[in-house]
């Protein structure tokens, strides 16, 4: 049935692609583990360590979007640096697209069928999960780490002074929090609800988090995960 509104269509090579029922990547090949956290929880922190020790491809979606807003020639610029400032979750079209392509651009570098991927601050709304379980790969597991909202205000404003990010200040900060409590937190629910969640503290050392992630990666996947 054709839709009661003509979306608008975007330019060839211009996101987003058109909606498709099967994943473009099988899970039997393609390992998804999603990475999830409040802003300031070290997703980014913990991911980097993940893939110098365990080979794992990084792709945090808040980076791509970021990239893509400096993209010269994109549509999404302007729309993504006003949802980025204001803590809201960007339409997902736009970040599942990223994700697909930079993780097809990816496989292609290293010219194997078989990938790996962490996939960081994403899904961070109920719709993104689904979208991207159903039209890119279904997720085998959730990486959650859990702090407090305290210790995450006090790294972000510490990160504020060098990072350059538009959303690393009180303010934004203050929206990044709500988003993340009223829209973030049910997938981590949701996942949790399907077994798939791995829990770790991470309000202590970026090392000693560390430590704790690859034993609880270890006791779910397999020491030689
Ligand atoms: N963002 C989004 N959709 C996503 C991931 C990120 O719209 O799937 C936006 C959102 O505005 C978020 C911002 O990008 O607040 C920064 O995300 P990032 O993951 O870089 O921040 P972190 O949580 O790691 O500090
Ligand atoms: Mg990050």
């Amino acid at each position: 049935m054709p839709p009661a509104i003509d979306a608008p269509k975007p330019a060839a090579g211009q996101l987003p692609a058109p909606a498709k029922s099967t994943p473009t990547f099988s899970p039997d090949r393609v390992t998804v583990l999603f990475v999830l956290g409040g802003p300031g929880a070290g997703k980014g922190t913990q991911c980097a360590k993940l893939v110098k020790e365990h080979g794992f491809t990084h792709l945090s979606a808040g980076d791509l979007l970021r990239a893509e807003q400096e993209r010269p020639g994109s549509q999404f610029g302007d729309l993504i640096r006003r949802y980025i400032k204001d803590g809201l979750i960007v339409p997902m079209e736009v970040t599942v697209q990223l994700l697909e392509n930079a993780m097809t651009d990816a496989l292609r570098k290293t010219g194997s069928v078989t990938g790996r991927f962490l996939i960081d601050g994403f899904p961070r709304k109920m719709d993104q999960a689904h979208k991207f379980e159903e039209a890119v790969c279904p997720a085998k597991m959730v990486l959650f780490y859990d702090c407090s909202e305290e210790v995450m205000e006090k790294r972000l404003m510490e990160r504020g002074k060098t990072s350059g990010r538009a959303d690393d200040n009180a303010e934004s900060i203050r929206k990044r929090f709500r988003t993340f409590v009223e829209t973030s937190m049910p997938v981590v629910d949701y996942y949790e609800k399907e077994g798939k969640v791995i829990k770790v503290d991470a309000t202590a050392t970026p090392d000693s988090v560390y430590a704790t992630t690859q034993k609880r990666l270890a006791e779910r996947l397999g020491a030689n995960f």
